[in-house]
């Protein structure tokens, strides 16, 4: 289509039916598979992308090794002025990758700006910390000595990223590993490749200016169901040239990187995090939420409501902090629910790149099974539908054949603390489920009930509630808000999430310190070798 086409060759991605490598190392190839990308508004293919064979994959994951030899030794305020250069690279075509996040993802096109923003903000933040990343000095009990922590760059980290966010999470690694030292090899998800392949385009064009090696930030585009392959690959040989399928060459990633960064589902994650676990690499975690907002008695409801009506539908429920489970304290949910429903009501879905749009389609024909099954659920143990609940029927022409769902709003029939299922599982669609409370210990009680720790967020004028939340008996997520929705968070401070969501914790904050390897160096500068503790070891 020209939408399509427009943004595409405003980033010099060929539009003809060619197939595009979707590999990078330095080079581009790719002799694998041939993935789809799909545009989610209007079911065209917008693309054929070539993923990595095999043979590419370990020659990619090779070259990075080599590349990462080359670049650690590199002073890290250059490497950090490098990452600027990437910074001004990205700002340059800021609102095209926007637009292509927006056509390719699905997502609203200020949400697709936004998130090309962040990528830009952390650059902004890895730049300065190139020139802070400091190890301490430690006061040592024997004298003449000095114990310094010193932190190294780690290695090749393998970064796998999730479809919701197929620029900003790669960002967010991406930056903070450069300025330590380390290269990346990307796997991105396998039906967001244009995306993949508009930002290494940007970054491997400024690491060569350089000088760098480009398998410093190298890509493997692959997919399919990788998850069944590690299951069905079990006789991984890690020393071997070729793989026996493309699947046991992605546990070849696993495998081999230093550290893993694993952003997506809870159930590919618990995998992931087995396997790189097994052979004592460093894994880092950031899996699925379940996020609970709570509506104290005292809440300014003009900002409650339109925060929660963001939370919960903004992105078409496809955050990883989306509000999915909404409780009102009795005094004001009747009033909240009817001012809510009258939002729902008021919404329209449309093509994402049109400027007024604000609910987009749902990324994938998987994505409407999830809410699919999401609702038949809710319906089978009877629970009340407030609001949605069905696909968008009547769309204009051009969006029909597009994933639209109806944001939907349901009371279940069980209590949030009931282990079931319908309160439990994250579901990835615009799904909010809604309880009743009479004090808000039991409502802080019911966020904690579920096996998820990502986002959840207070709503009160009250400084005790306040108080509470945020203290040993509050919130067990990492991401815990006052007056602020779920969604939404800023590069400044660590992301991340506890219990299930994985503990990892990425972007500002210290979530550098995870990126280095730490070492302790005792350093003697007396004319005696004393030993530790006093001990005497002399004959
Ligand atoms: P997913 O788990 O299906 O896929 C994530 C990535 O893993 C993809 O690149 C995929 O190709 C790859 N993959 C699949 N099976 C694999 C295997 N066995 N071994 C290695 N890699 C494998 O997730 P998704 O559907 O793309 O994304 C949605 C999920 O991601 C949601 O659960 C969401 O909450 C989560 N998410 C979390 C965060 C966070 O920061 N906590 C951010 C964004 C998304």
């Amino acid at each position: 289509s020209t939408r399509a086409s427009a943004i595409l060759s405003a980033l010099d991605i060929p539009t003809d039916p060619i197939e595009l490598d979707g590999v990078y190392d330095g080079e581009w190839k790719g002799s694998g598979d041939v993935l789809e990308s799909i545009c989610p508004a209007t079911g065209e293919v917008l693309a054929r992308v070539k993923s990595a064979s095999p043979k590419e994959l370990h020659t990619a994951i090779v070259k990075s090794r080599e590349a990462y030899s080359q670049f650690k030794s590199v002073p890290a305020p250059r490497r950090g002025d490098i990452v600027r250069q990437i910074r001004e690279a990205l700002a340059s075509k800021r609102e095209e990758l926007g637009a292509l996040v927006s056509l390719e993802m699905g997502k609203i096109r200020t949400e697709g700006v936004g998130e090309v923003q962040e990528f830009v903000d952390i650059c902004d933040y890895a730049t300065g910390l190139s020139r802070m990343m400091n190890g301490r000095v430690v006061s040592s009990e024997r004298p003449g000595h000095s114990i310094l922590e010193v932190p190294n760059p780690l290695g090749v980290i393998g970064v796998l990223s999730a479809f919701n966010f197929p620029v900003a999470v790669y960002g967010w690694n991406l930056a903070i590993s450069l300025a330590a030292g380390n290269a990346t090899i990307w796997k991105p998800a396998p039906t967001t490749p244009l995306c993949a392949l508009a930002i290494t385009r940007v970054v491997s064009t400024v690491l060569e200016r350089n000088g760098i090696p480009g398998a410093v930030a190298a890509l493997v585009i692959g997919g399919r169901d990788a998850g069944e392959a590690l299951v069905q690959n079990k006789d991984i040989d890690l020393g071997m040239n070729g793989f026996s399928s493309p699947f046991s060459a992605l546990i070849f990633i696993l495998f081999h990187p230093t550290s893993v960064s694993f952003t997506g589902s809870e159930a590919v994650g618990r995998v992931v995090g087995k396997v790189v676990q097994a052979r004592f690499g460093k894994v880092l975690l950031e899996l699925g939420g379940n996020n609970a907002a709570i509506v104290a008695p005292s809440a300014d409801l003009t900002l409650a409501i339109p925060a929660v009506f963001f939370g919960a539908v903004g992105t078409a429920g496809q955050r990883c902090t989306s509000t999915r489970r909404l409780f009102l304290h009795r005094s004001i949910a009747s009033e909240f629910l009817s001012r809510l429903q009258s939002l729902y009501e008021s919404l329209t879905p449309g093509d994402p790149l049109v400027s007024s749009t604000l609910l987009g389609p749902l990324h994938s024909r998987a994505a409407m099974g999830i809410f699919g099954a999401a609702v038949a659920d809710l319906n089978h143990t009877g629970a009340e539908i407030l609001a949605g609940g069905s696909p968008w029927s009547g769309l204009e022409t051009a969006l029909r054949s597009g994933n639209y769902v109806q944001p939907t709003i349901a009371i279940p029939s069980s209590l949030p603390d009931t282990q079931d299922g319908i309160w439990t599982t994250e579901r990835f669609a615009p799904v909010l489920n809604v309880a009743i409370f009479d004090e808000l210990e039991e409502a802080i009680a019911w966020n904690n009930a579920v096996p998820q720790g990502l986002s959840s967020s207070l709503w009160t004028r009250d400084l005790r509630d306040m108080g509470k939340w945020i203290g040993p008996a509050g919130s067990d997520t990492g991401i815990v808000n006052v007056n602020v929705g779920t969604s939404g968070a800023e590069i400044g401070a660590a992301f991340g999430g506890n219990k299930s969501t994985g503990w990892g914790r990425e972007s500002g904050g210290d979530a550098w310190k995870q990126y280095v390897r730490w070492s302790a160096c005792t350093v003697n500068y007396s004319d005696a070798a004393p030993l530790a503790q006093g001990v005497s070891f002399t004959v």
